[in-house]
């Protein structure tokens, strides 16, 4: 059983109310040496011997205090970015918006950050911290203690320090409570800590979701009225953040709170007006995340692409009329499509490269599976992205495009019989009907 022993009240030297210090002894808490990374005690052990202090944070602690096994290690310091390198040889600086260390341990990264300070206390050095006129943070690389550090963090259950040097754990926010009862609540006052990082209010569903966690009231209220602020974030760190919250394992309940709380239009407006044209969408959205969650469960392998061509396929139906309205032939409809769409989204979510390639493959095959007579199912079974396009297909058909139920049937088939029956199978396929009529030629008018 968790118990709260010491409470102890820190002065403070620049008028900010401190908070409160709980110290929970090793016999008190369920959080064994047996459960953490052998890497990230050895990291806090020589950040010890450095003569700094260490500690382990965040959803480690969290995560183990709940039964969990956790993602990653996260450590907390008193030593700058630049001390930390200086004790590793392991390890690299990243960041810039927010400066951190990686000590690297082949797979393993255990990653080091600096205790922060509230910005008052940056002396207009820029290098250290910005500040948008929404309050947004842009630079965040001022320097504090532990206390300091604590209520600059985002929820109370992230806000716990766990000590190798007596194995306790430090409480400055009431968090283990929160752990008890199973609340996500925001450190400070929810609207502020929103506008400095509109990412929180993901963050909040995400855990939400993952740890079945109901969000405290006065952290859930602003989050309709803040949701478009996401709009601002760098599409670079979107696109991160939305593998966090629909390919972690619980990607169908976090999409249903993203919606819940207006969360997803700002990341995904094209898809979020397809989803309100069409039923159809939000079935096939739903049906992905549900097979993803699936996948993961079963330690199979997903990726990203797909769940883009899934998010993305209403505004390329969308699109792709558009375009075709305007005479432009299916194929060049489908590419011109193509590059709106991704164009438009890259504003939103940035969609790397080696997954924007597959994804438009993923696409652009859908409209190569009815095509099967002759060599052309042979060929396509070898492409890279046929077991992804077919997938792809069941999933369009179990959304409610039941007419391509028999093409699903077929490719099915094919893929079960042997080389032999193939050809048979080919043979009996009729040509596909072209999704367009052929345009008549223009007669040559008389004074032509
Ligand atoms: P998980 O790794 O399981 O997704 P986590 O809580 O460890 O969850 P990280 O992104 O690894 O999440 O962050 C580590 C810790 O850093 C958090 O627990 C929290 O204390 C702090 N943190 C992360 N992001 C923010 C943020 N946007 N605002 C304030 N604190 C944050
Ligand atoms: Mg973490």
């Amino acid at each position: 059983m968790l118990k709260r022993l010491f409470r102890k009240l820190r002065p403070s030297s620049s008028g900010i109310a401190m908070p409160t210090q709980t110290i929970i002894p090793r016999d008190h808490h369920t959080v064994s040496r047996k459960r953490i990374s052998d890497n990230a005690l050895k990291v806090l052990r020589r950040l010890n011997e450095g003569g700094f202090e260490s500690y382990l944070v965040g959803g480690c602690i969290r995560d183990i205090l709940l039964g969990h096994h956790p993602k990653d290690f996260d450590v907390a310091t008193s030593a700058t970015p630049e001390q930390v390198r200086g004790l590793f040889r392991n390890s690299r600086l990243i960041g810039r918006r927010f400066k951190l260390v990686h000590v690297q341990f082949g797979r393993e990264i255990i990653e080091v950050a600096t205790f922060r300070a509230d910005h008052s206390s940056a002396g207009g050095r820029k290098d250290k911290s910005k500040v948008a006129d929404s309050g947004r943070i842009l630079r965040d690389n001022v320097y504090g203690n532990i206390e300091q550090d604590a209520i600059r963090r985002d929820f109370t259950m992230n806000a716990l320090y766990y000590t190798s040097e007596d194995f306790s754990i430090h409480d400055y926010t009431d968090g283990l409570r929160d752990i008890k009862q199973r609340k996500i609540r925001l450190i400070g006052d929810p609207v502020t800590r929103y506008q400095e990082d509109p990412v929180r209010m993901l963050r909040a569903i995400r855990f939400a979701a993952k740890l079945d966690f109901e969000i405290e009231k006065a952290t859930a209220a602003p989050i309709r009225r803040l949701a478009p602020s996401l709009g601002d974030i760098p599409a670079a760190r979107m696109f991160d953040e939305i593998l966090k919250l629909l390919q972690a394992g619980r990607g169908l309940k976090t999409f249903a709170l993203m919606q819940e709380y207006h969360l997803f239009q700002p990341l995904f407006p094209a898809t979020h007006t397809a989803l309100e044209s069409d039923p159809y969408y939000q079935r096939m959205i739903e049906r992905a995340l549900h097979n993803t969650d699936e996948r993961l469960r079963q330690h199979k392998p997903v990726t990203p692409a797909f769940l883009f061509a899934t998010l993305l396929w209403g505004p390329l139906q969308a699109c792709r009329k558009d375009i075709a309205a305007q005479d432009i032939p299916p194929i060049p409809a489908l590419q011109q499509a193509i590059q709106v769409v991704i164009g438009n989204q890259s504003n939103h979510t940035t969609i790397p490269k080696r997954f924007g390639i597959p994804m438009r493959e993923i696409w652009e095959l859908q409209d190569r599976l009815p095509r099967r007579q002759g060599k052309r199912a042979a060929q396509l079974l070898e492409h890279p992205r046929f077991r992804a396009a077919y997938d792809f297909m069941l999933l369009r058909c179990e959304a409610g495009e039941t007419e391509l139920q028999e093409l699903c049937d077929w490719w099915t088939d094919y893929q079960k019989v042997e080389e032999g029956d193939r050809k048979q199978m080919e043979r009996q396929v009729a040509p596909a009907k072209r999704s367009r009529p052929r345009r008549r030629r223009r007669k040559p008018s008389s004074n032509e």
